[in-house]
């Protein structure tokens, strides 16, 4: 058998070291205990490459989802779309990673900031808010980076299945980066060609960046961007733990 990386298997205290594809002597094979015969046939087979491995992965299913084209002279806000989402006076924003999502820096995986998350866009969804995430994205520096991340929120999306939402990143520190306003002023001008005034006071913004304190609880926030992003658009802002868990305010300082 072919291997190129051929497994060792010692054989108990006899010290001998077998090739994978070897065949132990006869004399060593009778000498061996019942575990360790099952151990070499385990560490056999686990030298070749299952067939499933092997496969192709398997493509992320996006569902209705889709990039637009992106915003700004560099092209540095995307901007994503899930299903058809309607231009309302209400906009519930939030930021995407520590907020609605645990932040990772890679994969396309991704798991909610807390489980009750989902249940409660497709509540806003319902109530009439226009759901929008506005995320901060200076790391997606390579095509590959970029590329994983995108795909993952096509896996967002596609466990929204009914949450109409746009989502937009920045993608370098520029005037989109909040706290700068840029974002949301391109938000602004969607609306607008809807014939759609946001209404501030009916808005608000979730987000992580809050420039809170160290708890026993939580690390001290890495900023308090997302905090000043909402004071310079000028609607009411929320940490999670307020927004999603009730928890008292401890940002309004
Ligand atoms: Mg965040």
């Amino acid at each position: 058998m072919a291997s190129t990386s051929p497994a060792k298997i010692y054989l108990g205290s006899k010290k001998r070291v077998l090739e994978t594809g070897d065949t132990p002597p006869a004399k060593i094979q009778k000498s061996m205990s019942r575990s360790s015969r099952l151990n070499n046939d385990s560490a056999l087979n686990a030298a070749k490459v299952h067939p499933f491995f092997a496969k192709p992965a398997k493509p992320v299913e996006t569902g209705p989802f889709r990039w637009e084209s992106p915003f700004g002279a560099t092209k540095s806000c995307l901007h994503g779309v899930n299903l058809e989402p309607k231009s309302s006076t209400k906009v519930a924003a939030l930021d995407l990673d520590g907020t609605v999502i645990v932040q990772s820096f890679n994969g396309v995986d991704f798991r909610w900031w807390n489980k009750c998350v989902p249940g409660k866009l497709a509540e806003l969804s319902k109530e009439g808010y226009s759901i929008v995430f506005f995320s901060n994205q200076a790391g997606l520096k390579s095509d590959l980076t970029r590329d994983k991340w995108k795909k993952k929120v096509g896996s967002i999306a596609a466990a929204l299945p009914d949450v109409p939402f746009r989502i937009f990143a920045a993608l370098k520190k520029d005037k989109y980066r909040k706290p700068d306003v840029g974002m949301w002023e391109e938000l602004e001008t969607l609306f607008a060609a809807d014939n759609v005034e946001i209404d501030k006071s009916a808005s608000f913004f979730v987000g992580d960046a809050a420039g809170r304190p160290k708890t026993a609880k939580r690390e001290k926030d890495f900023h308090d961007s997302d905090k000043e992003w909402a004071a310079a658009v000028g609607i009411p802002f929320f940490t999670p733990e307020e927004y999603f868990l009730g928890e008292p305010s401890e940002s309004k300082s």
